[in-house]
C-alpha cells in the first residue's frame, strides 16, 4: 500500500516500450499484439485508447490487469511497477471486462462480497450495498445472476471493479451490445465516479464514444500507439469529410482546374473530393466544381471510415 500522507503518483498509468507476443497454438506462428507501447496516461484524466478490433486494446488491458504477462517492456498502476509489485499495482485498478463471465447461482451481493474477499478487503470497510445502490441494483441484491438482463450483468460487472475503491478504473469496451438508456446510465455513473477524482480509461472502436467523453484520445493500431493527444486536437486531426459528386457527363480524370484539391475519380465515375470541414465548406467546393465545367447530377457526403483515418495516421499522411 501507498504510505499515509505520500504524494499522489503524477501518472495513473505508465507504459514503456510494453511488448507482448503471443506464442502461437499448434502450427499457428507467434502474434506480435503489442510492439512496444509508450502511454502516459495522468491521474485524474478520462483517457481514450481508441482502435479498430485487433490492434492490441485488450492484450494492453489484460496486461495491467494480470491477465496476461508482458514479453518485453514495463508498465506500472499508480507508481507500482506490474511485475515488482503485482499485489499493489493490481490492488490500485478495477478493470471491467467485455464479457459477461459470471457465475449464475450467485445473487450480486454476495458476488460483490466474494470479489471484496478476494482483495481482502476487510468487511467493516466493505460498501457492498452503496455500490450495488450506486449501479441500480440494490432492489437486485438477492436474485440471482442468471435471472438478471444483460444489461443488469453489464452493471454488475462494472459493480465487482469498484469493490477495493481502485483510485484506476479501465473498461473494456463497456457498450458493445449494450442499449442506449443503460449507456446513459453507464455513463452517468462513470462520470460522477471520475468527478470524485478517479482515473478512467475507457477502451473502444467507436469514435464518438471517445469523442463525447474523454479528455485525451491515444489511437492504437497494430499494436502501437500511432498517436496521443488532447481531445480536440486528435478531431480536428480527423475532421474529414468526402464530397461525392456524379457528373451529369462521364469524366476521364479529375478536372486540372480542381489539381489543388484532393479529388479523385471513382471507379463509378464518381468524383470524390476529401476536404476538412474546418477549411473549406461544401458551397465553396460545389462553386469549384461547376467552375471546372462538371455538372453535377447527384452529390453526397461521406464521413470519415476510422480505418481509413487509421491507415492514414501510421501511413504518416
Ligand atoms: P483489440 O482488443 O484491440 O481488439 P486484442 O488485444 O484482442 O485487440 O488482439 C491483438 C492481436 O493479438 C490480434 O491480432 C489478436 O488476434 C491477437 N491475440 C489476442 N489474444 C491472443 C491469444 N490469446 N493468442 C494469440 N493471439 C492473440
Amino acid at each position: 500500500m501507498r504510505e499515509p500522507g505520500a504524494p499522489l503518483p503524477d501518472l495513473a498509468i505508465e507504459a514503456r516500450g510494453l511488448e507482448k507476443t503471443y506464442r502461437g497454438a499448434g502450427k499457428s506462428p507467434p502474434k506480435q499484439a503489442l510492439k512496444g507501447i509508450d502511454l502516459a496516461i495522468p491521474r485524474g484524466s478520462f483517457f481514450g485508447l481508441l482502435g479498430p478490433n485487433g490492434a492490441g486494446k485488450s492484450t494492453f488491458i489484460n496486461i495491467l490487469g494480470g491477465l496476461v504477462v508482458k514479453t518485453g517492456g514495463q508498465a506500472s498502476i499508480w507508481g507500482f511497477d506490474i511485475t515488482a509489485d503485482p499485489r499493489n499495482a493490481r490492488g490500485a485498478i478495477g478493470i471491467v471486462p467485455q464479457e459477461l463471465n459470471m457465475d449464475p447461482f450467485f445473487t450480486p451481493y454476495e458476488s460483490l462480497e466474494m470479489q471484496a474477499g478476494f482483495y481482502g478487503v476487510p468487511k467493516a470497510e466493505r460498501r457492498t450495498d452503496e455500490i450495488l445502490d450506486a449501479v441500480g441494483l440494490l432492489d437486485k441484491r438477492d436474485a440471482y445472476s442468471r435471472t438478471l438482463s444483460g444489461g443488469m450483468k453489464r452493471r454488475l460487472l462494472v459493480a465487482k471493479a469498484l469493490v477495493h475503491t481502485p483510485p484506476v478504473v479501465v473498461l473494456d469496451e463497456p457498450t458493445a451490445g449494450v442499449d442506449v438508456d443503460l449507456r446513459k446510465q453507464l455513463w452517468a455513473y462513470i462520470k460522477t465516479l471520475h468527478a470524485r477524482g478517479v482515473t478512467i480509461v475507457l477502451t473502444t472502436h467507436y469514435l464518438e464514444e471517445a469523442q463525447e467523453l474523454c479528455d485525451t484520445i491515444a489511437i492504437i493500431n497494430h499494436g502501437a500507439v500511432i498517436a496521443c493527444e488532447p481531445t480536440p486536437q486528435i478531431l480536428r486531426r480527423l475532421d474529414k469529410r468526402t464530397l461525392v459528386i456524379v457528373p451529369q457527363t462521364a469524366l476521364e480524370a479529375p478536372p486540372p482546374a480542381l489539381a489543388d484539391l484532393d479529388a479523385v475519380l471513382r471507379k463509378d465515375g464518381a468524383l470524390a473530393i476529401t476536404y476538412g470541414s474546418g477549411a473549406r465548406t461544401v458551397e465553396g467546393l460545389l462553386d469549384r466544381v461547376k467552375a471546372a465545367g462538371v455538372a453535377i447530377k447527384d452529390l453526397s457526403t461521406e464521413e470519415p471510415d476510422l480505418e481509413d483515418v487509421f491507415v492514414a495516421l501510421t501511413s504518416g499522411q
